[in-house]
């Protein structure tokens, strides 16, 4: 969430970057019901100095009759009544002010909660993915010098794939990864989850996927973002399914004050994501590039609220995944993402795009985030600074690997003419040793 001051001392601000990202929010509606919001609420505190004047005056007035002679009693008296008569006209007037803060409160945070983060000053301006940045391509493109096959087609000969009956069992846009798709799979999981935790450090967490609202709301993903999320509304109309487990593990310390020592907080969580990828309606029909349930390892920092230090764990991310792509020996490029792209809370993205051969294009795998301290605002996710401040943390993710979209390249580069696929070295620990994948 934007901080509400810095909205209302520079709208403009928000404005811009509310058209800069292709997001439509409704600043004047925001700001119009700010000022009434704020209007009861400062008449609330009017009418309890009042309430707590009277109260002190009426003290006043009892001490004094206890002195006064008959001829002032009366007068006192008179004071005292007329004073005791106002209280419960306060009452009134309370409960009016009250009822109208209540019935605009909901309103006036679903405003504030579609209202984006600015983009930072050196993200380029465009709509779409198509005018996102490279920045750079590493790993040479390569060429077959056979027919190469795609993955579906390596998938079915191999028996790894079997999109027919997935679709059958569990409808459009899912699959079976059977045999060796299925270790294929799980050892690309393993691999880049271990390197996080035994090489890199981060914690390890096995975490919720079905979540309560304010874990999503907290996490940007809600109110918009709603038609994208499976909702449980039959079991508990507060809880969704996971589209990320980013979710679960920004939402750990939620409402909590962390302490400063303990940061930065570097998670790492492997788990499966639920996406009703709603609006892709005819795109990516084709294998397992867009389907509605994948698993990914994905790893998240919260940190300081300092900009040169997000960026900094913003780089290490960022190179924690391209490395995991050079261990696969797969190329890809990093693009810098333009601002139609970006989320309503991100300031910054990168994507990792690996090249992909049967889409003879690079395809998007990771999705690099900083949001400063959006996600945290909202979450209430605060620590204490060297001069005892509270500060909001800032926070950052980026997907470690995602399978099986992964798959893919994998599946394509490491292909042989005679049908099989040669297991990348990396993996064959995760696979018995496992050297080629052949037909059986
Ligand atoms: P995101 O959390 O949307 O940035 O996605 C992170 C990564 O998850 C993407 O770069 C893909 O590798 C993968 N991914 C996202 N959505 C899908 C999907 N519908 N099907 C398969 N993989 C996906």
């Amino acid at each position: 969430m934007i901080d509400i001051k810095e909205f209302r001392s520079n709208p403009d601000k928000f404005r811009k970057a509310a058209a800069d990202k292709h997001i439509g929010v409704d600043v004047d509606a925001l700001i119009k019901l700010d000022d009434e919001y704020r209007e009861l609420f400062s008449k609330q505190q009017l009418l309890t100095a009042e309430k707590n004047q009277i109260g002190k005056q009426i003290g006043q007035i009892a001490g004094r009759l206890k002195k006064a002679s008959d001829d002032e009693k009366a007068d006192l008296q008179k004071q005292m009544k007329d004073l005791q008569a106002r209280p419960s006209e306060i009452k009134k007037e309370e409960q009016q002010l009250t009822e109208r803060i209540q019935a605009i409160e909901p309103e006036r945070k679903d405003l504030l909660l579609r209202v984006p983060q600015p983009q930072a000053d050196d993200v380029p301006l465009g709509k779409d993915d198509a005018e996102n940045v490279e920045l750079r391509k590493v790993g040479e493109i390569p060429t077959f010098d056979f027919e190469p096959k795609d993955h579906v087609a390596l998938g079915a000969d191999l028996g790894m794939i079997d999109v027919e009956r997935g679709v059958k069992i569990a409808g459009s846009r899912s699959y079976y990864l059977t045999g060796a798709g299925a270790l294929l799979h799980q050892a690309i999981l393993r691999m880049s989850y271990d390197m996080m935790v035994f090489e890199k450090g981060f914690t390890p967490q096995n975490v919720p996927l079905l979540v309560r609202e304010h874990a999503m709301e907290g996490t940007g993903y809600l109110p918009m973002g709603r038609d994208q999320a499976y909702e449980m509304k039959e079991e508990d109309p507060t809880a969704f399914l996971v589209g990320t487990s980013e979710v679960s593990l920004t939402a750990y310390h939620m409402d909590e004050m962390v302490d400063r020592k303990d940061l930065p907080l570097k998670t790492v969580a492997m788990s499966t994501c639920f996406r009703r990828e709603a609006g892709t309606y005819g795109k990516d029909t084709h294998g397992l590039y867009r389907i509605h349930q994948f698993d990914k390892v994905e790893q998240v920092v919260i940190c300081e609220n300092d900009e040169e230090t997000s960026k900094k764990f913003h780089d290490e991310i960022l190179q924690n995944s391209e490395e995991i792509l050079q261990r696969l020996g797969l190329p890809y490029r990093v693009v810098y993402v333009c601002s139609g792209d970006l989320g309503m809370g991100q300031v910054a993205k990168y994507d990792i795009e690996t090249w992909m051969p049967s889409r003879e294009s690079y395809g998007e795998t990771h999705s690099a985030s900083r949001f400063y301290d959006f996600q945290a605002r909202r979450l209430n996710l605060r620590y204490r600074d060297e001069e005892g401040k509270v500060q909001i943390c800032h926070t950052l993710n980026n997907t470690v690997i995602a399978s099986p979209r992964i798959l893919i390249p994998v599946m394509e580069m490491y292909q042989n003419e005679d049908g099989s696929i040669t297991v990348p070295e990396c993996l064959r620990p995760y696979m018995g040793g496992m050297t080629k994948i052949e037909k059986k």
